[in-house]
């Protein structure tokens, strides 16, 4: 029996894995501060991804992309990537190689593919999928605090609480074990849906605010507005922690309750009863704050979690223990994956590529000169854009991702895929996007390797590897070694042991805001709960800004934030707002959870949530197929009445491909702060589906 963690999800939860009666591998929860022993219907089920009938065991190789893909050996696949990639490189610079990297990848695999593009490739064209998910509470976070470790404080002081608000999250889908922590607290939940964590609000005493698609904003201005009108701001600790109160409250004192009303669509009445909960609990020093990719995934996704994270300040919440703000992560490893180098403007330990002390500290550790670094690359939606034809990188080496999913406006990053002239990807089963390619490297799973992951408290955990690969394969650790090499790096430059890779990782983060040199596989076996910054032989800091924030003068930021309408509206062509987010079956893209029989049979195919009364103006009933069109694209999907759905908004989940991918839909319009694109409001029309 083999203590690890779940494949999915932030919240990480522990496990074991062991040879079940049949020989197949089974799950066992395992007790766990953040899931106390439970785990949600995808951890369940996960060790049924490590045997799917379609696993690859052989590289896949094709020469033309009208043709078939043929296997091929190890040395024949990598030598032929290599020749390409070099070929390449010598006609038209490093740049024209970019590498795209992913949120569910290992703290180790984070931080190699960062140095792998950087060293063995030369190229600042690297960026990853975590830019689609946590990078507006990042740039927030940063902006406000000096620092971005997304929860700043473990889970458990969350259920002492007695209110928690929750802008743009769903836990009760996404992570139900969460769940557990915030049955006592009096819910506030803040999305447009009547999410099941905005029923469970509701059945507990709770509020829900469901302000229209794109004006979330304005709510929390209006709360704002209110928690100044009505007594609850806590002007001793603005002025002992903070800067910037009185430039923030400039932009909220006109969002007076009517004005916010007509905005957002939420009722006055119910903002003054959310102001006065809220303010209470936070008087008592007893409310968090918590923002999800609901308050992020906008084109003003920064400054929408900013005005949460004002509110959050003016009432005193940060810093202190009892109460606080936090961002939920979202993918498995969304934490540690922003902190190690795969980022296009980062390097190991948190810190900026364009800051020449930290390339000096990370180039010691790598043997080379500073100089020689890269700068910062394009965003992932922009990398991803720009390749082929876009008129960027012409080859794509692909980890851990499934972008024609899972990006914004798919139909057009697709045409970019097919434009390149090689496009790479190490993927354990052929993905959508690796069926695009001309090389497909099989590669390991989660259970099959060992690695860390840092969780969404900023805990660093270990996964413990508990099989064998299947024969064949290999870890993404030993497919960029083998690259590394034959792309004329020395051999021992890249090590693909990941204990290895992390002892390295601990030297290049040592003194930086993510500091990982106290990490080491003894001090997780044993179970320590290790939260960054780790330092060698130093305690760990479950409990950040307790006595300052992590600007050079100690003090939070407020920052003067004001609403804007979302980059789509609804007009007479596209009369609804399409949302999108996850639901409990499926993770991600769903290259794992739709091959798992009971996932996929829960949750078979796309949907469309729609009030009755709207589906009834387009003609549809319950179970209809329809078409969902946008500017950009159309995806099918089956009706799904909800009585307590907006009549102006329709929700699809965003884990299904090719016709029923929901990301046909989505708008790139990006941030201009963290460049995280508008995935929750695209204008849309709702139509029946001719038949099949
Ligand atoms: Fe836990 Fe998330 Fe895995 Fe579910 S998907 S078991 S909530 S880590």
């Amino acid at each position: 029996m083999t203590a690890t963690h779940c494949p999915y999800c932030a919240l990480q939860c522990a496990m074991h894995l062991e040879a079940g009666p049949d020989g197949r591998p089974a799950v066992r929860p395992a007790p766990f501060p953040t899931n106390r022993g439970g785990l949600c219907r995808k951890g369940w089920t996960s060790a049924e991804v490590l045997g799917v009938p379609d696993r690859l065991t052989r590289p896949l190789l094709r020469k033309d992309r009208a043709g078939e893909f043929a296997e091929a050996d190890w040395d024949t696949a990598l030598d032929h990537v290599a020749e390409r990639l070099l070929a390449l490189r010598a006609a038209r610079g490093p740049d024209s190689v970019a590498v795209f990297g992913g949120g569910g990848l290992t703290n180790e695999k984070s931080y190699t593919l960062g140095k792998f593009a950087r060293l063995a490739l030369g190229t600042s064209q690297i960026d990853y999928n975590g830019r689609f998910c946590m990078s507006s509470a990042a740039a927030a976070g940063n902006r406000a605090f000096g620092l971005d470790r997304g929860m700043p404080f473990p889970l458990t002081d969350v259920g002492a609480a007695g209110v928690v608000l929750l802008a743009g999250a769903n836990p009760a889908e996404t992570m139900p074990p969460m769940m557990g922590h915030l049955s006592a607290p009096r819910l506030i939940v803040v999305d447009p849906r009547l999410s099941a964590t905005a029923r469970a609000a509701l059945d507990g005493g709770g509020l829900h605010l469901a302000p229209r698609p794109g004006t979330d904003l304005a709510l929390a201005l209006g709360l704002l507005h209110l928690a100044g009108s009505r007594g609850w701001v806590d002007h001793g600790y603005l002025e002992a922690r903070t800067t910037g109160f009185d430039a923030a409250w400039a932009h909220a004192a006109a969002w007076w309750p009517e004005r916010t009303e007509q905005v957002t669509g939420v009722p006055a009445a119910r903002l003054r009863e959310a102001a006065d909960v809220l303010g209470a609990a936070a008087r008592a020093r007893s409310a968090y704050i918590l923002t999800g990719r609901g308050s992020e995934q906008h084109a003003k996704g920064t400054d929408t979690v900013t005005a949460w994270i004002n509110l959050a300040l003016a009432l005193g919440l940060p810093g202190r223990e009892g109460s606080g703000y936090g961002c939920i992560t979202g993918q498995g490893n969304g934490q540690g994956g922003r902190e190690h180098g795969q980022k296009a403007d980062q390097l190991p330990g948190y810190r900026r590529i364009d800051d020449p002390a930290a390339r000096a500290d990370v180039a010691a550790v790598w043997g080379v000169d500073p100089g020689s670094l890269p700068g910062p690359g394009r965003s992932a939606f922009e990398l991803l854009d720009s390749l082929g034809e876009g008129g960027g990188a012409r080859a794509l080496l692909l980890f851990g991702s499934n972008p024609v999913v899972s990006a914004p406006d798919a139909s057009r990053v697709r045409s970019r895929l097919e434009s390149l002239d090689l496009l790479v990807t190490a993927d354990f089963v052929l993905s959508e996007t690796a069926a695009l390619g001309d090389v497909v490297l099989p590669v390991a799973q989660w259970a099959e390797e060992s690695g860390t992951m840092t969780n969404l408290e900023g805990r660093v955990l270990r996964r413990t590897r508990a099989f064998d690969p299947p024969e064949g394969v290999r870890t993404d650790l030993e497919v960029l070694a083998g690259l590394a090499v034959r792309l004329g790096q020395p051999a021992d430059r890249f090590p693909a042991d990941p204990d290895t890779v992390l002892a390295e990782l601990g030297r290049a983060t040592a003194g930086a805001p993510a500091d990982y040199s106290g990490v080491t596989p003894g001090r997780l076996a044993a179970g320590e709960a290790l939260y960054w910054p780790v330092r060698a032989g130093d305690a760990p800091t479950p409990r950040l800004f307790l006595d300052s924030f992590a600007h050079p003068d100690g003090r939070a930021r407020l920052v003067p934030v004001a609403h804007r309408p979302p980059a789509e509206t609804a007009d007479a062509a596209y009369p609804l707002i399409a949302t999108t987010g996850r639901i409990m079956g499926h993770y991600q893209s769903g290259a794992q959870t739709r091959r798992v029989p009971e996932l996929a049979g829960a949750e078979p195919g796309v949907f469309v949530e729609v009030h009755p009364d709207t589906a009834a103006r387009c003609g549809l009933g319950e179970g209809d197929a329809a078409l969902v069109t946008s500017r950009r694209g159309t995806t099918r999907a089956r009706v799904r009445l909800e009585p307590g759905a907006r009549r102006d908004t329709v929700f699809l989940p965003f884990h299904y491909a090719g016709e029923q991918a929901a990301n046909n839909l989505t708008n790139a319009a990006l941030d201009p702060v963290s460049r995280m694109p508008e995935f929750k409001v695209s204008g849309v029309r709702l139509e029946p589906a001719p038949p099949e």
